[in-house]
């Protein structure tokens, strides 16, 4: 069914429960995203898709539209929120992009370079994750993980359908797992799946580090705002 919404105070026409998200985006808005895939079911998890909807703030990709629903995205107070929940992802984890083998290449990164982040304002944490290197051809750099749950729940065991990734613990006792016999059953195009779905530098495949050259990498070839708006990710 064909509605109508108002999207930063212009009339846009679209599908009644269409996630926002996309709409914005097929309209000419960018709102920045770390957990949400198109296609794949909404997790909801990093917040940082943040927007005012009829006046209450809601992470957009959550967000079904319907008729004459009033969306803000482009204002100074809400892509300051935006910035400081990018920064508190930063502080939480150890980001040290120039050693990082996702850099370039990582949706945090190229998010927080989107909305302006230079030094959070909030102090470091800097709390200490154990890497975990036991699977034969993953390992987790458990520094960098956002939680944002994509590899707990869109990738499984071909064949029992298990889960292959859990978050285990809470708060900043949190921290992913991998099970290391599944994952060694993992094909060779779903290591590289899991790699690439992790929208940081946790998830990485062992072997293939820095094989792009600086320049030539994801982001640096073309920014995350482009990519969104041009349906490329
Ligand atoms: S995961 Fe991303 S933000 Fe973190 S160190 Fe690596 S490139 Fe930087
Ligand atoms: S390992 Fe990567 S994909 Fe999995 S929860 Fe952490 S950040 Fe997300």
């Amino acid at each position: 069914m064909s509605i109508q919404i108002t999207l930063d105070g212009r009339p846009v026409s679209t599908q009644a429960g269409a996630n926002l998200v996309d709409v914005a985006a097929e309209h000419g808005v960018y709102i920045p995203t770390l957990c949400y895939l198109k296609g794949k079911p909404c997790l909801g998890t990093c917040r940082i898709c943040s927007v005012s909807v009829n006046g209450r703030i809601a992470a957009a990709c959550t967000v079904s539209v319907s008729d004459g629903m009033i969306v803000a995205v482009d204002e100074p107070a809400l892509a300051d929120m935006r910035k400081a929940l990018i920064e508190m992802l930063f502080i939480e984890g150890n980001h040290n992009c120039p050693s990082c083998e996702k850099s370039g290449r990582c949706d945090l990164q190229a998010v927080g370079y989107d909305v302006g982040m230079l030094v959070p304002r909030f102090p470091y944490r800097f709390t200490p994750h154990q890497r975990e290197v036991g699977a034969e051809r993953i390992w987790l750099e458990r520094d960098r993980c956002i939680f944002c749950q994509r590899c707990v729940d869109y990738i499984h065991d071909q064949h029992s359908g298990q889960k292959i990734f859990t978050i285990k613990g809470r708060g900043s006792n949190a921290r992913i797992e991998i099970d290391k016999t599944l994952a060694d059953q993992m094909s060779a195009e779903q290591v590289r799946e899991a790699a690439e779905l992790c929208p940081v530098g946790c998830i990485i495949e062992k072997g293939v580090g820095f094989n792009r050259p600086i320049g030539e990498r994801k982001f640096e070839i073309k920014s995350v705002r482009q990519r969104a708006l041009e349906d490329d990710v």
